[in-house]
Formats: structure tokens, sequence, C-alpha cells
């Protein structure tokens, strides 16, 4: 049992990181499923997706082969609509919501449909909105993930000057280093980026780290406003003994690893544990499995009815062929030469409801020991409290506190997305996007009416 990269050939890597859910093939294919839909009055679809896209109307577009209106009605809504239809969990979302479920039939494939239509206009580079004359104020964005993305998009359609402060060398954000590699490759999270700058006023400044290469009072002194968007940190600790042992590693790293280095550059066990059920873990467990592990088990605390994942994504840990132990919490990493060479595991129970209505697991004193050489920690990400802090920006448990109106406690400083909600989808940060736009535009004129 060891850790090593290149386990597997050029072809398999490939093979395994191919895109899971493949495009219609043909026209006609989209035509056939978009003809299926009923057009429903007050449409369920629409009010499950947090970005509230206009699905009957895009579809019907489609119909009629206005792809260019049908891309425009999912943009307006949502200008992450293309990565959106690879990477939303639309079970749970309009798919789920869709009347045909309650017929019993499979529900119209509406984030097919809505890749449909947005690839076409990403391919053939259609400028669906224009910029508004500049009206000579500026913003600044912490972060080009998906709340910076969208709420500099709305702000550059209404003529405001933007630019988005971004610590790494590439825009997208978790999109482009954390989301699953066989959902979104790296060039087209580029592309995305490119498609959603394109339509000018947006400035992205790479490599640039607020608390390391600029300082809040910076922004807030140059800029008319300024919206934070830098999403949450790493995985939180387990807090357990040999928590320190090589091999011990955190999901957030060994994802962005994959994305960032390459797959046959990334070392993975032969025996991996992964701690967590959320999309983090289901995604860590994935590919480590798909880059060459032999045997991946995912260890959750509580049962399948708790879990945070959907069960859309469990099916794909499974047919991957991890290991799923319920009511299980590690307790000790066991090393031996520094090198994690085991894990002991406390079987637990569920116990009473807490605050929320979640049953909270309680240990039940029965204990087991798993061989592993590689633990991947995936139990939540802590946000990032020290940078909140030091910017005295007002937080709970390191999570910005905003008001209806998308504001801090600091004058003129907006936030949104992940680093406010700790951690929800990409198509929540893009609303939060949205919403932090509108807010800074109400702000800016305000000052300009004063
Ligand atoms: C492993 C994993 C898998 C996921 N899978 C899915 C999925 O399949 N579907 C889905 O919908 N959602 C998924 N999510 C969640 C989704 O990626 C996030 O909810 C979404 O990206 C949040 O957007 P954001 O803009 O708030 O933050 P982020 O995407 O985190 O973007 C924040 C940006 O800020 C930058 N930044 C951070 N600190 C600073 C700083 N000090 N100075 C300057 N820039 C900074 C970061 O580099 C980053 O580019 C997943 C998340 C993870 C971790
Ligand atoms: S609920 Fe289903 S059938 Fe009705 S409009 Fe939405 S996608 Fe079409």
């Amino acid at each position: 049992m060891s850790i090593k990269s290149n386990r597997l050939t050029t072809e398999q890597y490939k093979q395994n990181f191919s895109d899971i859910h493949p495009p219609f093939e043909s026209h006609g294919a989209a035509l056939v499923e978009a003809n299926r839909c009923l057009f429903c009055y007050d449409a369920p679809c629409i009010k499950a997706c947090p970005t509230s896209i206009n699905v009957p109307k895009f579809i019907k577009q489609i119909t009629t082969d206005n792809i260019k209106g049908s891309a425009h009605t999912i943009f307006l809504s949502n200008i992450m609509g293309a990565g959106c239809s690879k990477v939303c969990p639309v079970e749970k979302l309009c798919e789920g919501s869709c009347v045909f479920n309650l017929m019993g039939e499979p529900p119209i494939p509406i984030a097919k449909l809505q890749r449909y239509s947005t690839e076409k206009a990403m391919e053939n580079k259609w400028q669906l909105f224009h910029r508004k004359k500049s009206i000579g104020k500026k913003v600044a964005i912490v972060g080009a993930g998906p709340a910076g993305l969208s709420c500099a998009h709305v702000l550059s359609r209404e003529g405001v000057d933007v630019t988005i402060y971004e610590k790494e060398k590439k825009g997208g954000g978790l999109m482009t280093y954390g989301i699953a590699a066989y959902k979104v490759t790296p060039q087209f999270c580029e592309d995305e980026v490119d498609y959603i700058t394109s339509i000018g006023g947006i400035n992205i400044k790479y490599g640039n780290e607020l608390g390391k290469d600029i300082t809040l009072e910076e922004l807030q002194k140059k800029y008319d406003a300024v919206y934070l968007g830098f999403g949450v940190g790493l995985a939180r600790q387990l807090n357990i003994p040999g928590e320190n042992l090589e091999g011990m590693v955190d999901a957030i790293n060994f994802i962005y690893d994959i994305r960032n280095k390459g797959y046959d550059k990334v070392p993975v066990g032969d025996k991996v544990a992964v701690i967590g059920m959320g999309m983090t873990a289901i995604d860590a467990a994935t590919q480590a499995k798909r880059l060459g592990a032999s045997e991946v088990t995912l260890l959750y605390r509580r049962t399948r009815q708790e879990m945070p994942c959907t069960e859309v994504e469990l099916e794909i840990a499974m047919l991957d062929g991890c290991n799923i132990v319920w009511l299980a919490s590690p307790k000790e990493a066991l090393g031996v030469d520094g090198k994690v060479a085991a894990l002991k595991v406390e079987v637990m129970k569920l116990g009473e409801a807490d605050a929320g209505g979640r049953r909270s697991p309680v240990p039940t004193g029965e204990e087991f020991v798993m061989d592993v050489d590689m633990v991947i920690k995936a139990a939540g990400q802590e946000p990032f409290e020290f940078l909140v802090k030091e910017n005295k920006i007002n937080n709970k448990y390191g999570k910005i506190v905003i008001s209806n109106n998308c504001a801090t406690n600091m004058e003129g400083v907006f936030a949104g997305g992940d680093c406010v909600n700790g951690g929800k989808e990409v198509v929540d940060a893009v609303q939060a996007g949205k919403d932090g736009a509108a807010a800074i535009i109400q702000f800016i004129f305000a000052q300009v009416d004063e």
C-alpha cells in the first residue's frame, strides 16, 4: 500500500474523466425533448431555480428554432447558465419539480436543453447583452468566482466599471478549482469566464489577494463600492489524534491539485477513506477512484436520510465502486513511520433531533479499525474567519453577516455567495451576485442624488 501518482495510462485518465452528462447528439434530439414540455402556467421549474430562469420560455424558443433567444432568456437570469447546466443538482431543483414527476414519467431534461442553447451561444461567441455607456462609477470585487462574476456582469451592463481582485491565476472560483473534472473541464471554465467578461468594462487582476496584496481600506478609498465574493476556505479539521500524519489530506487541496496539476501528477492512495457525505466528499471519493485507487470508502456519521448530497450524487459514487459506511465517525488515525496506515472508527447511532430537526449522531462505544493509506477530509469547509475578522466585518463563525440589501457593517462594502452562506451551490452564488449588484447600483445612485 502506498500513495503514488501516475497509476493509470493517459487513455484511462481520459476515459475516467470524460463528460458525465453528454450533450444532445443532434438538433432533432433536442427538439423531441423540448416538444415534450407542457409550458406550464405558474411553472414549478421556474420557482425551483434559485435564479428563476424562465424555463418554459427558453424551451419554447428552442422548439421554434430561436436558439439565440433561448440563450438570452437563460443568461438574463443566470450568466453562468452554461456552467450551471453541467453542475447544478437539478434533481433537487428544476428537474426535481417538473410536473412529469407527478405523472411517474421522466422529467424534461431541462439541464441538457439549457446546455444545448448556452453552448451554442458560447461556441458562436454571441454577444447577447450591451453595456450601457460608462456612468463614471467604479466598483471593486474580491473573488472571480460565480458570485463575483455574476455581480460584475450585471454592474457592467449598467455602465459601471468593474475591477475584480482574484488571488488565483484563473477565474471561475470553485467552478475552475473545485468541481469534479468529469462535470466541467478546465477549458470550459476558462471559456465561460472569457464569455462573461467579453461584454467589456470588467478587468480581472489575477494574483491579487485581499489581505496580502491589497487591503479592504485601500479598496474602499479607491472605489465607489466593494463587493466581497471570496468564498470559503479549506476543509474542516477532524480534531482526532494522528490528524497530522502523512496521507491525511484536505479534500479541497486534493481536488485543487487534480484541476491544477493534471491527473497523472496527483498522488492517490491504494486504500482511501473519505470523511463526509456532501458534494465535496462525493467528488473527492469518485475522483480518487478514477485516479486509480483500488478501494475507496466513504464514512458518514449519520444515515442516508440525513446525507447532504443528493441520491444522484450517491449513485455516481456507488457506480464508481466506492463503499459507503453509514453511522461511522473517525476516532483516531494510526501511523507507521509517520504515515497513516489505519483508521480507528467509532460506530454511531442516531439520537435526539437537533434544533434544525436533524437527528444527531451519538457514539455507541463500538469501534472498528480499517486499513488505509490515505484519508481525505471532506466534512464541511471552514469560512475565511481570519480575513473577515482582520477587516472588522461582522460575522457569525466566520460567515459574513449581511443585511437584506447585501450590505455588510462596513460603509459601501457588500458581500454574497459562499462567504456569506458558508457553502451552497454555484446557482445560489450567481443569484447572490445579482442581488449584490442590484444593491450596489441603488447605493451608487443614492450617492449621486445626494
Ligand atoms: C469540491 C466541491 C465540489 C462542488 N461541486 C458542486 C457542484 O457539483 N455543483 C454546484 O452547483 N456546486 C458545487 N460546489 C459548490 C460551488 O462550487 C460553490 O457554491 C460556488 O463556487 C460558490 O461561489 P463563490 O463565488 O461564492 O465562491 P468561490 O467559487 O469559492 O469563488 C471565490 C473566489 O475568490 C477567490 N479568493 C478567495 N480569497 C481571496 C482573497 N483573499 N483575495 C482575492 N481573491 C480571493 C478564490 O480564489 C475564488 O476564485 C462544490 C464545491 C466544492 C468545494
Ligand atoms: S414543469 Fe416541466 S413540463 Fe412544466 S414547464 Fe417546467 S419543464 Fe416544462
